[in-house]
């Protein structure tokens, strides 16, 4: 069993993955967690002062540039340089300053675009990435092959966990920046609103995606801090996908909204299936507890409660 008061800095305790981590640590009765708004600590410039005053015991980096297919492809700089600063810099004060253990967050997109499905992992760095994430992609691979390379060269305890699509409270639903999921429940939400016929979806809604809720890969994180002590990285996720199309559909049925589906052939569609193995994840005794129409239903209580208007 893990010490609960040890200290426990999580970075990015305001995005969607970091502020489910707290949510979840707190209600297993962790009473140290150590947490700092953007305004306070920059963690793309300098966090060493921060680290040696504060010195933390367990790190979970959650923090990180994230976005949809949009984004990643029209801001290929920011997602590859504030990503790699970020990590780059969270990583090397952990150990400097004494870490026993720090999990970093990769992402499914770190998989080359024709992994073989369910993606096991070592698929990692077997063929060429999905060109619309690459940069993003990229950093992450940057940062998994940091933390092995403290793992190799120091004897660090740093792991690496690949979360797959995820959703939840706290996700972006702003359209141009948001991942399909949030940006759907969104969209369907303003045309039952407006009363509209259809809702446009990007792509042709052949691809096919796994979703987690984020509550899950909490409960999953927690479990990998106490039991997992391994540089190999570890995939995430509940071991089934769906197609765009068929998200749609849900996601109309749990909204409520009954008009037609469009389709805008000019979005891209992005890498055909990201579908997780999970065999390894599953042999340490973790399956999801949550079933899509269910997190659904939960995120779009959470987008009616803060986000419509
Ligand atoms: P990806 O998993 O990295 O491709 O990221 P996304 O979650 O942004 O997109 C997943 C798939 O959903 C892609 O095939 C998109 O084209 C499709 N999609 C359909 N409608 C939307 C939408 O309104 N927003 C986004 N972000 N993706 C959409």
């Amino acid at each position: 069993m893990m010490d609960k008061s040890e200290k426990i800095f999580v970075a990015g305790h305001r995005g969607m993955v970091g502020s489910a981590l707290v949510r979840r640590l707190k209600s297993e009765g962790f009473s140290n967690l150590l947490v700092r708004d953007r305004s306070k600590l920059d963690l793309k410039n300098a966090v060493t002062e921060f680290f040696a005053q504060e010195k933390p015991a367990l790190v979970i980096l959650a923090a990180a540039k994230v976005g949809g297919i949009k984004a990643n492809n029209d801001f290929p700089v920011e997602f590859l340089l504030e990503n790699s600063r970020i990590q780059n810099n969270v990583i090397q004060a952990a150990y400097e300053n004494g870490a026993r253990k720090l999990l970093f967050l990769g992402s499914s997109c770190i998989y080359p675009k024709f992994a073989p499905q369910p993606i096991p992992e070592t698929a990692l760095l077997s063929g060429p990435l999905e060109p619309t994430n690459e940069a993003y992609a990229i950093a992450k691979i940057a940062g998994i092959k940091l933390c092995q390379a403290y793992a190799r060269e120091y004897g660090a305890n740093f792991i690496s966990v690949m979360p797959t699509n995820l959703y939840g409270p706290n996700d972006n639903f702003d359209l141009e920046t948001s991942h399909v999921l949030a940006a759907l429940l969104r969209k369907a939400h303003e045309a039952k609103a407006r009363k509209d016929r259809k809702l446009i979806v990007w792509g042709s809604g052949k691809p096919r995606r796994e979703f987690l809720l984020v509550d899950d890969l909490a409960s999953a994180c927690l479990l990998l801090l106490e039991k997992y002590d391994s540089s190999e990285i570890i995939n995430v996720g509940c071991g089934e996908d769906i197609s765009i199309r068929e998200l749609a559909e849900l996601i109309c049925e749990v909204v409520g909204f009954d008009g037609d589906l469009a389709w805008d052939a000019t979005k891209p569609d992005g890498t055909p299936r990201k579908l997780l193995d999970v065999s390894k994840l599953r042999a340490l005794g973790w399956k999801p507890s949550i079933p899509l129409r269910d997190g659904i239903a939960r995120t779009y209580e959470w987008f009616l409660a803060n986000c419509a208007r």
